[in-house]
């Protein structure tokens, strides 16, 4: 098990756990101990083709021409796209695309810029 975290208002080391609750011996505060370290590795974190790590709102570029399925389009190489959306999907980037639309993309395929 890993160390409890320090008191958030006095930083004091000596954190003890009890019944569920954090607390602090030095200072009294007492706090909820959820939205720790659980909450912080279920976060899904996006990665490009690269290994950046993707945020809402990137520009990335699309690192090979792309099929559009149900239609005769291509997305090229190499085109800008801005203020990308992730998502939890399949397809993780939701995003417009100039000439095209809105549309799904992998982040397997772009590269941030
Ligand atoms: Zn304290």
């Amino acid at each position: 098990m890993s160390a409890l975290p320090p008191c958030p208002q006095c930083n004091s080391a000596f954190t003890y756990e009890d019944a569920g609750v954090y607390i602090c011996p030095e200072c009294a505060h007492e706090w909820s101990p959820q939205g720790a370290a659980p909450a912080e590795a279920a976060e899904k974190v996006y990665r490009d083709s690269a290994g950046n790590v993707l945020r809402d709102g990137d520009t990335v570029t699309v690192i090979k021409d792309l099929k559009l399925k149900g239609s005769a389009g291509v997305v090229k190489m190499g085109t800008k796209v801005k203020n990308i959306r992730l998502v939890d999907s399949d397809h993780d980037i939701d995003c417009k695309v100039d000439g095209f639309g809105a549309m799904s993309l992998k982040s397997e395929f772009v590269k941030k810029v």
